[in-house]
């Protein structure tokens, strides 16, 4: 019985997990149903099934490639998609990992914006988790960059950039962090940044991953985008990366680490081993700009961004205010369009 839904006791859920059928109860209720508190799990249970995709629906096509959650399959389900098909731990209690798996399943359906993959639907029952998305056609960020060494214009660099700040303060603004921002999760799409991967903060747990042993191995390529507070907090021996402190300000660090990889063409801190990064992020070391060919504001970002205090980095509002700023190169000149004087980033 839907009877103990009380839409005006909002207070009492995890804000932002009332969903439309809960919205369109009209009942008016007696004092004591409101005071009854109608479990948790009944209600998320509820939110969820528009978004519960039984796992025999779907058409499950070639492996596209494995990450540390899982394999990512192209499938079918109402037209192509992708499938992330998420590596769980079988010897684990899953209940209660499964149970935030699900309110982060709940807070992925409300994300709606054009630089944001399309999040369809997730198969939540163990043990055969998987998350529903559209297909990214084109090519990742990271494979652009350093696997075909594509140099990206300033002008080109700038619009992908403004399409990840944009992506990425809307995620914020639904009080999502995306945990794992980096080259090898934005795709670029005719011209358009689509994110993906976003706010698969249980996934973590839930995950063996590709965990060898009981401590946590550093992926090839991941530590650059971790700023210097989670540096920190990984010395003491985190078994997993599921403790670590990743916030908004986090995530625009791993964004500063984007930005130079578009400007730069690789990754900071390159062919440096692996404790050395550690210790020189955790003391607030930073990549050297000297090499870098750039305007000085394209440089502040930057250093904005990677900021060693997590309270002095901008907010994705404000990157994308200063990066719309930035001074475009200008094209090359038409001789029937004589120049006209404007300020010139490179001078
Ligand atoms: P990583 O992000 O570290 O590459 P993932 O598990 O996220 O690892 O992805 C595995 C592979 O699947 C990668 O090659 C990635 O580009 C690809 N992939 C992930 N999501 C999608 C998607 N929505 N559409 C197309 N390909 C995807
Ligand atoms: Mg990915």
């Amino acid at each position: 019985s839907t009877k103990k839904l009380d839409v005006l006791d909002k207070g009492k859920w995890p804000k932002g997990y009332m969903c439309s059928a809960f919205v369109t109860w009209t009942q008016v209720q007696t004092k004591s149903d409101r005071e009854a508190i109608w479990p948790q799990k009944q209600l998320i249970s509820i939110a969820l099934k528009e978004w519960d995709i039984p796992y025999e629906e779907l058409d499950i096509g070639e492996e596209i490639g494995t990450g540390r959650f899982g394999t990512v399959y192209k499938g079918k389900w109402h037209g192509e998609i992708a499938i992330k098909m998420l590596k769980t731990d079988p010897d684990r209690d899953n209940q209660a990992q499964l149970q935030a798996f699900k309110l982060e399943v709940a807070m992925l359906r409300k994300t709606r914006h054009e630089n944001l993959v399309l999040f369809m639907g997730a198969c939540m029952k163990l043990p055969q988790l998987a998350i529903v998305t559209s297909l990214c056609r084109g090519d990742t960020l990271y494979t652009r960059i350093h696997l075909r060494r594509e140099k990206f214009t300033i002008n080109r660099a700038i619009i992908i950039a403004i399409q990840v700040a944009q992506g990425m303060s809307y995620l914020h603004a639904k009080h999502i962090i995306h945990r794992d921002l980096k080259s090898k999760n934005v795709f670029l799409e005719g011209g358009k940044a689509i994110i993906t991967d976003f706010g698969l903060f249980s996934v973590a747990k839930l995950c063996h991953g590709n965990r060898t042993g009981e401590w946590l191995t550093i992926p090839q390529g991941w530590l650059c985008y971790l700023s210097p507070e989670i540096m920190r907090s990984l010395h003491v021996g985190s078994r997993t990366d599921k403790d670590l402190p990743f916030t908004e300000a986090s995530d625009v660090y791993a964004f500063g680490t984007v930005w130079f990889e578009l400007l730069a063409g690789e990754y900071p801190f390159k062919s440096q081993p692996p404790e050395v990064t550690i210790w020189q992020v955790g003391k607030g070391i930073k990549q050297s700009l000297s090499s870098l060919q750039a305007s000085r504001d394209v440089k502040d970002i930057l250093m904005m961004c990677w900021s060693y205090c997590p309270d002095d980095r901008p907010d994705f509002t404000m990157i994308h205010k200063t990066v719309d700023h930035l001074p475009k190169k200008r094209l090359a000149r038409s001789p029937s369009h004589p120049i006209q004087l404007s300020r010139s980033a490179e001078s």
